[in-house]
């Protein structure tokens, strides 16, 4: 059928003019909308249901697939963040966030301002289904239409955004935390606008602790102040989700203290390599191996990158800077993960400063007596080290704030993991 078909067959079925019927098909075909769908809302307009065939044209959220191409959904609006991007040259401010409906929920980008606010209930036509990290997005531009719904939409999930910081993950828009801050400072870093004035550091909430970047850079961000972040976004940074603060960002103090809990949470290895990365996590695992490079170390001066036979593998030949560091291998039989500890934990380690290494090394006229002594100290035994993980194509690294032999009654865990064998 053509349009001037599926006009006359809308006119005799609603008994209307077929003129009317063909000039408002032919607007809505301009905007790109299905024919089924367009048909569907002149049905509508004048006041007839959906037609005999009530399949409807609309999907449940859950049903979306990549392969969607172009769908209609009724939902609410859960979340809604703004961002400014850089776009074919141009800045421009787009809205993300998610949806939801009484079936699942899926996440949205908006290149338009259509002005839904979270909570609202909205039937959106046209919306462009594209695969984002393995999962269906919805895209919203031109050809997309957006009606307010009076009807409210039911669904399991809480419109707003209001988040734990234990519950945030990379890739969430729009959120609302309340927080302390832990540690702040300001950066200057250098990108292809020039040098542009950042703050970053770590907040906390009674749900664990994040780092944080406030594009902005807000003096009030200072440490041990609290409060309400509205429309953060969180983005992966060195492998663990990152809180940010845009121009959109808005913050206000807060009357109450926002408790802080000490204790990272306490995982097995296998599950905090799996969650892809974690910011201060803690393990317990048996220490089986001191890696190479652990020891006396030097570090190029120009990039940090620890020198192999002293060259760096960017800046050749240097004048290395002498360090301290251990790479040691942790096993918990669930996994394995590389702790790596800075100068500080490796001293302890060692039982010495830097200095006395040195002088141990010089005297024995070989470096690798520091590393030997320290795999005599503490191979074989059991380790709690709580750290930042970050997980890679190369294996999982625990960045070490924390490293400490087990205080764990070895008696009891053996009891705890034969309880798990026979379980
Ligand atoms: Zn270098």
């Amino acid at each position: 059928m053509n349009v001037d078909e599926h006009a006359e067959e809308l006119a005799s079925t609603l008994g209307v003019d077929k003129s009317e019927v063909k000039s408002d098909l032919e607007d809505l075909l301009s905007y790109s909308v299905p024919i089924d769908e367009a048909k569907q809302s002149i049905r509508r307009k004048h006041g007839g249901d959906s037609g005999e065939s009530t399949a409807p044209t609309a999907k449940g959220v859950s049903d979306i697939t990549p392969e969607d191409g172009n769908v209609t959904v009724t939902v609410k609006v859960l979340t809604v963040g703004r961002r400014s991007i850089r776009y074919q040259g141009e800045e421009q401010t787009i809205r993300e966030g998610e949806f939801a409906d009484a079936t699942g929920k899926i996440s949205y980008t908006s290149w338009e301002d259509f002005g839904f606010e979270p909570g609202d209930s909205v039937t959106i036509g046209n919306a462009n289904v594209r695969e984002w990290e393995g999962e269906p997005e919805l895209n919203l531009g031109q050809s997309s239409t957006v009606a307010v719904e009076t009807t409210p939409v039911e669904t399991p999930y809480e419109a707003g955004g209001d988040t734990d910081l234990v519950d945030l993950r990379a890739g969430d828009r729009g959120r609302n935390v309340e927080v302390q801050i832990l540690e702040s400072e300001e950066r200057v870093i250098s990108g292809r606008e020039g040098d542009t004035t950042i703050r970053s550091g770590v907040v906390a909430d009674e749900t664990g602790r994040l780092p944080f970047t406030d594009w902005g850079a807000r003096p009030e961000l200072r440490e041990g102040e609290t409060f309400r972040f509205e429309d953060v976004y969180v983005r992966e940074f060195r492998g663990v989700p990152q809180v940010n603060l845009s121009e959109f960002t808005t913050v206000t103090p807060l009357a109450r203290d926002v408790p802080v809990n000490d204790e990272a949470p306490r995982m097995r290895i296998g599950e905090a390599v799996a969650s892809g990365g974690m910011f201060d996590v803690e393990v317990v695992g048996n220490l089986l191996e001191v890696r190479d490079g652990s020891g006396l170390i030097e570090r190029c001066p120009d990039c940090g990158r620890v020198l192999q036979n002293g060259q760096c593998r960017t800046h050749g030949d240097v004048d290395g800077e002498d360090d301290m560091r251990v790479k040691a291998i942790l096993d918990d039989g669930s996994g394995t993960v590389t702790a790596v500890l800075g100068r500080e934990l490796t001293e302890q380690l060692y039982g010495g400063t830097m200095a006395e290494a040195m002088e141990a090394a010089r005297e024995a006229m070989d470096k690798e007596v520091v590393a030997d002594e320290i795999r005599r100290q503490v191979v074989g035994r059991e380790f709690r080290v709580r750290g930042n993980l970050s997980v890679d194509d190369y294996g999982a690294n625990l960045e070490a704030t924390e490293f400490a032999e087990s205080e764990d009654d070895p008696t009891e865990r053996a009891t705890a993991l034969l309880g798990e064998v026979t379980a």
